[in-house]
């Protein structure tokens, strides 16, 4: 499945695909990071939206239109704080990266595009969260050939570096 998965550097608000998914918080009312990134590329009518979803729990996703952004659709995730990863965080990190992903099948969208997930004020470690994106993501791929192409979006260099590796290593590891 490593041919539906594109690592690549940038700005999420920017990808003209079927989904972009927001690193949101539980009140799917805005936020820092990413999350007020796409909330002011998206413009009032995503908030709007948000309002009468009625927030979301970690590991859950909830789906919304993509007003004034690229993307047809935003899914709004809630990834799990860090708190030393002994609190079920690889789990509902691994379940907001499924959720999404099935919310996509149920809409028949075709192309999604990810941030690393609770890798900013969330503190998850970043090559721990990479390895739980890249191998969630590969496992529902296999499972749902309708799904054409999920991209990873990375905001720095380094970011791009662990993303490759990582995809790298499950390459050698399903050989
Ligand atoms: P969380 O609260 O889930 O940690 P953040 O928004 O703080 O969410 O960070 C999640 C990731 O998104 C981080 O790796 C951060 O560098 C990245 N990020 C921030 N802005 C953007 C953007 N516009 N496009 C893509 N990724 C972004």
């Amino acid at each position: 499945m490593r041919h539906k998965m594109k690592i690549v550097k940038g700005d999420i608000t920017k990808l003209a695909v079927d989904a972009i998914v927001n690193a949101a918080n539980t009140t799917l009312l805005g936020g820092g990071g990413v999350d007020g990134a796409i909330h002011r590329a998206a413009g009032p009518g995503l908030l709007a939206e948000c309002r009468t979803l009625g927030g979301c729990r970690p590991g859950e996703a909830k789906i919304t239109r993509g007003y004034d952004l690229p993307a047809k659709y935003v899914i709004h995730t809630v990834g799990p704080v860090w708190k030393g990863g002994n609190n079920r965080e690889p789990e509902t990190l691994a379940s907001c990266y499924r959720k999404s992903l099935e919310l996509a099948v149920k809409h028949g969208l075709k192309t999604v595009a990810f941030p690393a997930i609770s890798t900013g004020v969330y503190g998850y470690p970043k090559e721990q969260a990479c390895r739980i994106a890249v191998s969630e993501t590969a496992a529902f791929l296999n499972a749902h050939p309708e799904i054409q192409e999920v991209t990873f979006v990375c905001f720095t260099d380094g970011d791009v570096s662990v993303y490759e590796r990582v995809m790298g290593d499950l390459l050698q590891e399903q050989k």
